[in-house]
């Protein structure tokens, strides 16, 4: 099957488009045909590699996708059929250790991530256990399903579970252009808190806005925005939710940004993962900080109710084919884009 792969470490000039085997069923297992998939910055992370990734050579690319079954697992008891569309949770449990078995599969310790360390969605065809699809529905474009999980279970996560956001309060988005920022100025505004979203041009300010960001700070413009966010934005209150996957540039700024008792909730750090921390400004102000990673399945099931009935749009920036996956990998790298990159398979 053709499929973008890479089968060293490296840069994005090492992601090759070619022919890979087919995946193998296994027992409790789907064979979806991929219509589309979409990119998420892990793949850049993959492609580069780190110590203790381990892939076993050639790997298929890929987190996110949605497409057509075509093969069910003969011990699968569900309601799947094959010709069913749906959509695919990237996050993989065992399914069978403690954590898995009291719906904590996002600690169990053999969680896998699709893309990362199992082969992914830049294929005609991927495999999947049958408890990480879910079906859509016909009139659901499979461009959008596509786009969703990811992005939507990880903020979902973050700013439900681990920080509990609350009606009226004031919730700022670091760099709000990416997936996982799109999504939360959504969810944020689901649960009516005054939303303020950071970004880096005036068109991303735009799209912001259209998105439903109540106020949206061009940090290219006022570099200094902590003052104005304090003072004139939330009338010298500060801010009760910061949500932050930028990392090293934004973190201490964040923090200053908060109120006393306020919450930062982590889910990455797109520009490196290093900070210098004064610690008295987090007892002293007496701060929580949650870190977030992936969501379990209850979580992706809550998210993608919302996504699916439509009271939740994933934000599509561009669609690229398979053959030009190094250019689609390029262009997320530059950070130029506002929501989702996706591919068509
Ligand atoms: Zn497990």
């Amino acid at each position: 099957m053709r499929a973008g792969y890479i089968e060293n470490h490296g840069s994005v000039e090492n992601i090759k488009i070619g022919d890979v085997d087919n995946p193998r069923i296994g027992n409790l297992d789907v064979i979806i045909k991929t219509e589309f998939a979409a990119l998420n910055r892990l793949d850049l992370f993959v492609v580069q590699g780190w110590s203790g990734l381990n892939l076993k050579m050639p790997h298929v690319l890929g987190s996110d996708g949605s497409g057509i079954i075509t093969e069910i697992g003969p011990d699968v008891i569900t309601d799947l059929h094959v010709g069913d569309r749906v959509l695919i949770n990237p996050g993989i449990g065992c399914g069978q250790c403690s954590q898995c078995l009291s719906g904590r599969q996002n600690f169990c310790s053999k969680f896998s991530i699709l893309g990362e360390n199992k082969n992914g969605t830049y294929a005609e065809y991927v495999k999947v256990p049958s408890r990480n699809v879910l079906k859509i529905p016909d009139s659901y474009p499979f461009d959008k399903a596509a786009a969703a999980p990811l992005t939507f279970l990880t903020a979902w996560r973050m700013l439900v579970s681990q920080a509990q956001i609350k009606s009226g309060e004031y919730v700022l988005i670091q760099g709000g252009s990416g997936g996982v920022s799109t999504a939360a100025i959504q969810i944020a505004n689901y649960f009516n808190a005054t939303t303020i979203v950071t970004t880096s041009s005036d068109e991303k300010t735009a799209k912001a806005k259209e998105m439903g960001a109540d106020h949206v700070i061009n940090y290219n413009q006022i570099p200094n925005y902590a003052k104005v966010v304090f003072k004139e934005l939330t009338k010298k209150k500060g801010i009760d939710l910061v949500v932050d996957s930028v990392g090293t540039v934004t973190f201490n700024t964040s923090l200053k940004m908060l109120r006393p008792g306020g919450r930062l909730v982590t889910c990455g750090a797109t520009t490196g993962p290093k900070a210098e921390l004064d610690i008295r400004s987090i007892f002293w102000k007496q701060l929580k900080i949650f870190g977030s990673t992936m969501s379990n399945y209850q979580e992706f099931h809550d998210v993608m109710k919302l996504v699916l009935n439509g009271k939740f749009s994933p934000a599509v920036d561009k669609v690229f084919k398979l053959e030009e996956l190094q250019d689609a990998e390029r262009y997320l790298g530059e950070s130029n884009h506002f929501g989702k990159v996706l591919i068509q398979i």
